[in-house]
C-alpha cells in the first residue's frame, strides 16, 4: 500500500514536472482569437476609413523581430489576386500576421505545410481563411474557363465550391454563382484542413486555435467575417 502511494506521488511529481516544461516551451499566446480578430477588425475599420496608422513598419520593428524572432496573432489563408495586400487592408506591419497567399485560396499539401506551422510551431490562436470579392480563380470555376498547364490542377480545387454553390441556388446561372462559390469555397478549404491535417484539427480541439472565415470586398476594402465554420464540431469527430 505505502510502496503504491509512494509510486503515485512519484507518478505526479513527474507528470506536474513535464507539463511544467510543456508550458515552460508553449507560452500562451499574447492575445486570445478573439483579441486578434478585434486586432484585424480595428485594423480594416481604420483602412477603409482613410485612418491607416501603418504600424509596426519602423527600422526599430525590423531590428527587433529580426533579432528576437516572430510572434504574429495570425495566420491568415488568402487569394493572391494583388488587390488583396494583407497588411495593408488590415493597417498591420512587420511581424504581425503570418500570411499565405494562393490563388484562389484553396488548401492543398503545401498551404496546408504552411498553415500547420503558423498555428502550430509559430502558435497563432487564430487562421482566418480570406475569400474575396471578384475573384478571378473562382470565377474561373464557376464559368468552367478553359485553363491550361498547371492552373488546371489548381482550379479544379475549387470545383467542389462550386458545385455546392450550384446546388443551393439552382435559380442562378454563371458569374451569378461567383458570390456563393466563393463563400463556399472558404468553407471548403477549411474542410480540407479539418479532413487532412491533424496538427490543425489538433490544435482547435485543444482550445489554442480557432478558425474563420471572411470575404473581402475588392471595392469597399471591407472585411466580412463568417465566424467559424458551422458544421466545425461534425467535421472535427469526422
Ligand atoms: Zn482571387
Amino acid at each position: 500500500m505505502k510502496k503504491s502511494l509512494i509510486s503515485v506521488a512519484v507518478l505526479l511529481i513527474w507528470a506536474l514536472t513535464v507539463r511544467g516544461l510543456a508550458l515552460a516551451d508553449d507560452p500562451a499566446p499574447a492575445v486570445t482569437a478573439d483579441q486578434a480578430i478585434e486586432r484585424l477588425t480595428a485594423g480594416n475599420l481604420r483602412y477603409v476609413e482613410g485612418r491607416s496608422v501603418h504600424p509596426n513598419q519602423s527600422d526599430a520593428r525590423r531590428e527587433q523581430t529580426a533579432a528576437q524572432g516572430q510572434h504574429p496573432y495570425a495566420t491568415i489563408l488568402s487569394c493572391s489576386d494583388s488587390r488583396v495586400p494583407l497588411e495593408v487592408l488590415f493597417d498591420q506591419g512587420i511581424g504581425d500576421i503570418f500570411v499565405v497567399r494562393v490563388a484562389g485560396n484553396v488548401c492543398g499539401v503545401d498551404e496546408m505545410g504552411s498553415i500547420e506551422y503558423g498555428v502550430e510551431h509559430v502558435g497563432t490562436p487564430l487562421l482566418v481563411i480570406l475569400g474575396h470579392t471578384e475573384c478571378g480563380a473562382v470565377t474561373a470555376a464557376v464559368t468552367d474557363a478553359h485553363v491550361h498547364g498547371s492552373i488546371k490542377p489548381l482550379i479544379d480545387r475549387i470545383a467542389p465550391a462550386v458545385a455546392r454553390a450550384k446546388a443551393a441556388h439552382p435559380d442562378l446561372h454563371g458569374k451569378e454563382l461567383v458570390p456563393s462559390a466563393t463563400e463556399a469555397n472558404v468553407w471548403n478549404s477549411i474542410e480540407e484542413l479539418f479532413a487532412h491535417s491533424e496538427i490543425t484539427r489538433h490544435c482547435v480541439e485543444s482550445g489554442k486555435l480557432k478558425i474563420v472565415g471572411a470575404i473581402y470586398d475588392v471595392k469597399s476594402g471591407k472585411v466580412r467575417w463568417l465566424g467559424e465554420h458551422p458544421r466545425q464540431s461534425e467535421l472535427l469527430k469526422k
